[in-house]
């Protein structure tokens, strides 16, 4: 009869216990990662779909479609804040939403906040590789510079502008009119204004070219002919201004109003040049018409934080007026007085809160530093922790695979390292033995003495076997199934197996046993040795079964 050599598996016995462990902690380990990398998955979608949204968002309120619906300029304003706190958004589309923020405050008079979102605005635009809308910041700025005559800064934001992308290579067609126009400013504030009429030719050349596929292409066209009104108006030719003028309607300036882009760039242009206009139509007259179009053209430059165009308008037209007009200076010269005292006082405000927010500015950012720090820090300490955990998991894992080569009762290799371990020394072709052993009349001991008892005795075994294996090298010994055990000897040892398979033998039956003390438990061995595709195995176990066979408690070998 063949010895048994299945592994046999009921409650309190653990050699296959740490296969299915390992099975589970797999799976458990599987299910996490999925699960993260799905939590993930939705969140990067999630991220790209609001984008998504988002940016409709956005478009509707470059749009100004709220204003139109009568929403009132703080409202709007704080419902563009709004959306930059909560929302997730391009960098382009969230420079455009400083942006407009930033030219809403202007238009309610709070200058510095206006400066301090096209900075916000600048910092995400030049983040986004969009470069027009970056270089229309900084034509803005140049715009705003040139309107208080401070041409350095406004050459500054050209150069800027144009480091970042020469003019002639703006893509975008409308920004690109927009560039010549703002170079038309500067020339005719700077009374150059033949220089200044070719490049609004130019600009209108860019406007003209994307006629049908731009559906702003009128207000392109309105604000460099305004500008050209202007011009014109300066230059003395009257009829060409006047001409101009008479092509827009009132609901054309009501509707351009609501805009701050078209307030700046087309309302206050236009009436600022038909102030010009009536002054020099009738330069040693004070008509009622003429001073209600002034009082008028100020009260909207002051309504909407253009007073500094107000009081150039004035001293424009105080320069034009003819001296002997005496009416007509009076009534200027009181508007210039009060409107600069009215811009001296703004400007000590200003400079107030220029100074309040230098001091704000220094605490939020010591806050900002403060509140980098202290994520750094627990930053720093969460990754420590993952590191920890990561290398605790590590830990885990090597000794669930270590454990799974051992046996949990014996601790020595089990069946898997040992079938693992003969394929390897067989592909070695080394000349190696194998010892099978089999604990004799095992059945009789647990059922006299219980199962623990018997443990006990596999345990000593155990102990036996793992002595042989420190004390000579090359040995190793597996818990081969139940109540059989096995060593694999090589190299320097292989010509020791009968002498280890000898103590082994005489050590088990020297042995006394608490449970039993008259007790004497052998074992019988089966010895076979070999290399390469030899069976040595197989010849082993046969072994085995024959000193079963003839009286147990002895070896057999070839
Ligand atoms: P033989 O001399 O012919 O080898 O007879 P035997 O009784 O030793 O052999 P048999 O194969 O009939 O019985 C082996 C027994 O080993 C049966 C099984 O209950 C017991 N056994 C197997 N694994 C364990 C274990 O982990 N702990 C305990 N206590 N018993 C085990
Ligand atoms: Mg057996
Ligand atoms: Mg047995």
């Amino acid at each position: 009869m063949q010895p048994k050599v299945g592994i046999i598996i009921h409650k309190g016995y653990n050699m296959l216990m740490t296969k299915s462990t390992i099975q589970k902690i797999l799976i458990i380990t599987f299910i996490i990662v999925t699960a993260l990398i799905l939590a993930q998955s939705i969140y990067y979608a999630k991220n790209f779909f609001d984008r998504q949204t988002n940016h409709e968002k956005v478009t509707e309120v470059l749009a100004n479609n709220n204003r139109l619906s009568g929403v009132s300029l703080e409202d709007e304003v704080e419902n563009i804040n709004d959306m930059i706190t909560k929302g997730v958004y391009d960098d382009t589309d969230l420079g455009l939403l400083y942006e407009q923020a930033g030219l809403i405050y202007n238009q309610m008079g709070e200058e510095m906040t206006y400066y301090r979102y096209l900075g916000y605005a600048l910092y995400y635009l030049e983040q986004s590789d969009e470069k027009d809308y970056t270089v229309n910041i900084y034509l803005d700025l140049a715009a705003l510079h040139i309107s208080n005559h401070a041409y350095p800064a406004a050459e500054e934001m050209l150069s800027r502008a144009r480091d970042i992308e020469p003019f002639e290579e703006i893509s975008n067609v409308s920004i690109k009119s927009y560039a010549y126009r703002v170079l038309a400013l500067l020339d005719a504030d700077k009374k150059n204004f033949t220089q200044a009429i070719e490049y609004l030719n130019k600009s209108q050349g860019y406007v003209d070219s994307i006629i049908g596929s731009d559906p702003n292409v009128d207000d392109y066209t309105r604000n460099n002919q305004i500008t050209l009104a202007n011009i014109y108006v300066r230059q003395g030719l009257l009829d060409e201004c006047a001409a101009i003028l008479d092509q827009y309607s009132d609901s054309d300036i009501t509707e351009a109003k609501k805009e701050p882009i078209y307030l700046r760039n087309f309302v206050i242009p236009y009436y600022q040049t038909r102030c010009l206009l009536a002054l020099a139509q009738h330069p040693d007259s004070a008509s009622v018409d003429t001073k209600t179009l002034v009082d008028d053209f100020v009260k909207l430059c002051q309504n909407s934080g253009y007073d500094k165009v107000a009081l150039d308008t004035l001293l424009l037209m105080q320069e034009s007026c003819q001296p002997d007009n005496i009416e007509m200076q009076k009534f200027l010269t009181i508007r210039i007085q009060n409107l600069s005292t009215l811009i001296i006082e703004n400007q000590s405000q200003t400079y107030s809160s220029i100074l309040n927010s230098q001091v704000n500015d220094s605490r939020l950012s010591i806050a900002k530093a403060a509140e980098i720090a202290q994520n750094t820090k627990s930053r720093t300490a969460l990754t420590v922790l993952s590191i920890i955990i990561t290398c605790l998991i590590i830990l885990f894992f090597i000794i669930i695979i270590l454990n799974s080569r051992r046996d949990g009762l014996t601790f020595l290799y089990n069946r898997r390292s040992f079938n693992y371990d003969i394929e390897r020394i067989k592909r070695s072709m080394l000349p190696y033995s194998v010892i099978m052993l089999d604990i004799d009349n095992f059945k009789n001991i647990n059922d006299t003495y219980g199962h623990p008892e018997g443990d006990k005795v596999l345990q000593k075994v155990g102990q036996f076997i793992n002595a042989e294996v420190k004390a000579n090298s090359d040995v190793r010994g597996y818990r081969y199934g139940g109540e059989e055990f096995a060593l694999i000897i090589s190299k320097n040892s292989y010509p020791h197996t009968m002498e280890i398979a000898e103590t082994l033998r005489r050590n088990m039956a020297a042995t006394t046993w608490s449970f039993a003390p008259d007790l004497v438990i052998t074992v019988s061995l089966g010895v076979a040795s070999g290399s390469f595709s030899e069976d040595v195995v197989k010849k082993a176990d046969d072994n085995l079964y024959f000193s079963k066979q003839h009286g147990k408690n002895q070896i057999y070998t070839d």
